[in-house]
């Protein structure tokens, strides 16, 4: 038996007037995820456990059958995790942004712009270097990834500061918790020192005279430890594989012991490597039990707001990634059970995620149960969960189910 997971990043989303009252899952065109559930279950999984944020990160641990509550330490150890960063118990990882800062007279300070301008690696990576040399310390070092997206280790005890994601503050003062780092003398003579060395970097220096976003000033925040997460193959016996162009989910699957599958021209976008994610799905299962397979455009798409290409990339992940891979599993003549769903709603009229419960088919090719008999959607997910009485699924109880090991049937 073979086992998947198919997931449309931020697929979900709320009826909409332009759409006639429909989602975009409902207007889009999906012969392949309509015919799966028809022919499959289709229930409701609550990703997110009350009071968590609705991150990619703790949503797919969640897919991934794990409990956010019994594993969840923060975004940055994961995202340590793909740059191939090992934490030791005593280190803590920072997400480090590069940023865009405005500081007023007043003390007053605003974000311009969480990503400074979606510097390039190759800018970022010198000043991260400059950081480096000025400002590391038995504590603290800095660790260049990709674009605006570093991460900054701490070694031994660090201060609790209540930090925040800065792209949720674009446009917005970041007074009080900026006031929060430097309440600690030795935070505040590393941002102070890391603000100094920026201000006068060449790279910066003509970053502003191209009429660029410069990158002066550091962004600390999704701080954790080393998850303690058993592996799938520990848990379950499952050996498997992760498809993603995001780091932070490949850093997932790191931790849960999959080999990652690096598809050249994933790009996380509309323009993303579609054949070459499925052509490598279907060649790790021949080895291997179990596979994951993310597609982040439906998600960018809610972010930007754009209907249009929300709807493209929700027929997209349909037609170019579940279609070929049901069928190249059916011509594999493999037994497969599939899961394809969605890690959390992206709504276009509110460009971030929300919490709601994602519905999700649950296929089985040797067709053991009748299927549910209706097509995908947020709202058929619901109702079917409400005719059936089912509570609602958590991810540990998804895995339970793909696997058939869940004792109530
Ligand atoms: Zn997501």
């Amino acid at each position: 038996m073979k086992y998947l997971i198919l997931v449309g990043d931020g697929m979900g989303d709320l009826p909409m007037a332009e759409l006639n009252n429909r989602t975009p899952l409902e207007a889009a065109d999906t012969p392949f995820l309509d015919a799966l559930c028809r022919q499959g279950e289709l229930f409701l999984t609550r990703t997110i456990p009350e009071g968590y944020p609705p991150g990619s990160d703790v949503a797919n641990l969640s897919l991934l059958g794990y409990r956010p509550e019994k594993y969840y330490t923060g975004r940055a150890p994961l995202e340590a995790a793909a740059m191939g960063l090992r934490l030791t118990p005593e280190q803590t990882a920072f997400r480090c942004n590069m940023v865009t800062l405005a500081h007023a007279s007043d003390n007053e300070v605003r974000m311009i712009d969480h990503s400074a301008g979606h510097i390039s690696s190759e800018e970022s990576h010198q000043l991260i270097a400059a950081l480096e040399e000025g400002c590391a310390s038995d504590t603290f070092h800095f660790h260049a990834g990709v674009s605006y997206r570093h991460i900054l280790m701490v070694e031994g005890k660090y201060p609790q500061m209540n930090t925040v994601p800065p792209h949720d503050f674009i446009g917005k003062e970041v007074t009080i918790p900026w006031a929060r780092y430097h309440a600690h003398p030795q935070w505040a003579t590393l941002l102070d020192k890391a603000q100094a060395i920026l201000a006068d970097h060449p790279i910066n220096v003509h970053r502003v005279a191209a009429g660029k976003n410069p990158a002066n000033g550091i962004w600390l925040w999704g701080e954790g430890k080393l998850p303690a997460m058993p592996t799938l193959m520990q848990s379950f016996g499952l050996s498997g594989s992760l498809i993603s162009a995001v780091d932070l989910l490949k850093g997932l699957g790191i931790n849960a012991g999959l080999s990652i599958i690096n598809v050249p021209g994933a790009t996380g976008y509309l323009d993303t490597n579609y054949a070459g994610k499925v052509l490598a799905a279907l060649e790790s299962l021949r080895s291997q039990d179990f596979v994951f397979v993310h597609v982040e455009a439906p998600d960018e798409a809610g972010h930007q707001g754009s209907l249009q290409d929300k709807i493209q990339a929700i027929e997209d992940f349909d037609q170019k990634i579940v279609g070929p891979i049901f069928l190249g599993m059916q011509d594999s003549g493999e037994e497969f059970r599939l899961i394809a769903t969605m890690d959390h709603f992206t709504p276009l009229c509110l460009r971030t995620h929300t919490v709601s419960a994602v519905p999700t088919i649950l296929y089985d090719s040797r067709k053991t149960k009748p299927g549910c008999n209706v097509p995908f959607s947020e709202r058929s997910g619901e109702a079917e969960d409400k005719r059936l009485h089912n509570e609602i699924a958590n991810g540990e109880l998804l895995m339970e189910k793909l696997l058939e090991r869940h004792k109530h049937g």
